[in-house]
C-alpha cells in the first residue's frame, strides 16, 4: 500500500479517488482533519476495503511510527500542509508548524521505517514530497519560466515554510540516502477545493450574489493546472522519476487572476443565467494582497521529457469542467462553509483498522 498524508484536502482527496480509480494498490490516508480537510470528500469510498483513513497530525511521531509498523507502505506521498497564503499572512506560525516542523516529523519516522526495511524493499520504497511554484519567488512579466534550478526565493510565509520543507526534503535524500522525489506544481483548480482559493471562491460568491473580490489590480499571473493533471503527474513520478530528484509540473496555462475571474463569469453566464445581467457587474477590486507575488509560471519540460507526462486538460476544458463541477455540487459548497463536513467525520463510524 502507499501512504498518503493530507489525503482530505483538495489536491490529496483528488488524488486518492484518482489512484484508487486506476490502481488496486491499498492507500492509507492520515490527515489532521483541519478546517480545509473534509471528510465528506471521501463519501464515496467509505466501503471501499482498499481505503483506509485514519485522523491523526503529522506532527505526532508516535502516532506515524505505529502506522508505518502496522501498514508497511512502500511508498509516502506527502500532500498534507497549511496552503492558503492569505492565512500564512495573518497565522504563520500553524504553517511553521505544520508544513516545516510536521514534514520534518514525518521525515524522521519515514527514515526509522525505511532503515528497518530489507534491502529488496529499502531500495523500492519512495517519498514523495508535494510542493509548490511559490518557492521560487516572483517573476518578471517576460522571464523565463521556472525551471528546476531556478533559485529558491520564497516571499510568503507559506512560501517559506514550502520552501523549508523542500530543503529538509533534499537534505535527507543527501545526507540519510532516504530515496526522495520532490515535485513543485502551479496552481491547481478543480473539484474539491475549499471556497477559499481564488477559484470556488469566486464560483461561490457569483452564485449568492456576491461581490467577487479581485485584489490590486487583477494583473498577477498564474499558471494553472486541472487538478486531474498534477494526479497524473505525480503518479508519473512516483513511478518512475529518479531518487532525489525534483520535477516542475505545471499546465503551460499563464492566466491573470482578472482574465480567470472574467471566464468563470462567461462560463456561468452560459450555465446558470443570472436574470438580471451579466455576472461581471459583481466583480469588485480590492486591496491588494501584503507582498502579493506578481507572476509565476512553471517549465515542465522534465517531467514531460523523462517521463513522457502532459496534461490531459486545457485551461478551457479544465475550468468549464470546474465551474459545472461547483454548479452542480451546491450541497458541498455550502456544507464546506458552514462547517458541516466537520460533523459528518464526528458522526460516523471511525474509519480505522
Ligand atoms: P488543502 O489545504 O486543501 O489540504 C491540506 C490537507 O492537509 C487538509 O486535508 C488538512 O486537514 C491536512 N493537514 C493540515 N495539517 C495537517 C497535519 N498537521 N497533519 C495531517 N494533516 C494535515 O491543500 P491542497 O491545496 O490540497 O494542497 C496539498 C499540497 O499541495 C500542499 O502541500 C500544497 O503546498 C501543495 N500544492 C498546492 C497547490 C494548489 O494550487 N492548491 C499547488 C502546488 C502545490
Amino acid at each position: 500500500m502507499i501512504l498518503v498524508t493530507g489525503g482530505a484536502g483538495f489536491i490529496g482527496a483528488n488524488f486518492v479517488i484518482d489512484w484508487l480509480a486506476c490502481s488496486r494498490e491499498p492507500v492509507l490516508n492520515i490527515d489532521k482533519l483541519t478546517y480545509a480537510g473534509n471528510y465528506g470528500t471521501l463519501r464515496p469510498l467509505r466501503d471501499d476495503p482498499r481505503h483506509v483513513f485514519i485522523c491523526e497530525d503529522i506532527g505526532n511521531r508516535a502516532g506515524l511510527d505505529g502506522l508505518f509498523a502496522q501498514h508497511r507502505p512502500r511508498a509516502v506521498v506527502h500532500f498534507a500542509a497549511e496552503s492558503h497564503v492569505d492565512r500564512s499572512i495573518t497565522g504563520p506560525r500553524d504553517f511553521i508548524d505544520t508544513n516545516v516542523v510536521g514534514t520534518a516529523t514525518l521525515l524522521d519516522a519515514a527514515l526509522a521505517y525505511w532503515h528497518s526495511l530489507a534491502d529488496s524493499e529499502r531500495s523500492a520504497f519512495r517519498f514523495l514530497h508535494v510542493s509548490t511554484d511559490e518557492v521560487y519567488g516572483s517573476l518578471e512579466p517576460d522571464a523565463p519560466a521556472f525551471s528546476e534550478t531556478t533559485p529558491y526565493a520564497p516571499n510568503s510565509p507559506y512560501a517559506a515554510s514550502k520552501a523549508a520543507s523542500d530543503h529538509l526534503v533534499r537534505a535527507y535524500h543527501h545526507t540519510y540516502g532516504l530515496p526522495t522525489l520532490t515535485t513543485n506544481c502551479s496552481n491547481n483548480y478543480g473539484p474539491y477545493q475549499f471556497p477559499e482559493k481564488l477559484i470556488p471562491l469566486m464560483i461561490q460568491r457569483a452564485l449568492e450574489g456576491e461581490t467577487l473580490p479581485v485584489y490590486g489590480d487583477g494583473k498577477n499571473v498564474r499558471d494553472w493546472l486541472y487538478v486531474g493533471d498534477h494526479c497524473s503527474a505525480i503518479r508519473a513520478v512516483l513511478a518512475n522519476g529518479g531518487p532525489g530528484r525534483t520535477y516542475n509540473i505545471g499546465g503551460c496555462n499563464e492566466h491573470t487572476n482578472m482574465d480567470v475571474v472574467n471566464r468563470i463569469c462567461t462560463i456561468l453566464d452560459e450555465v446558470r443565467p443570472r436574470p438580471t445581467g451579466s455576472y461581471r457587474e459583481q466583480i469588485a477590486f480590492v486591496t491588494d494582497r501584503k507582498g502579493h507575488d506578481r507572476r509565476y509560471a512553471i517549465d515542465a519540460t522534465t517531467v514531460n521529457r523523462e517521463l513522457g507526462w502532459s496534461p490531459a486538460e486545457t485551461f478551457e476544458s479544465g475550468l468549464l469542467r470546474t465551474v459545472r463541477w461547483y454548479v452542480d455540487n451546491e450541497a458541498w459548497l455550502k456544507a464546506n462553509l458552514s462547517g458541516e463536513y466537520r460533523l459528518e467525520y464526528n458522526a460516523s463510524e471511525p474509519m480505522s483498522v
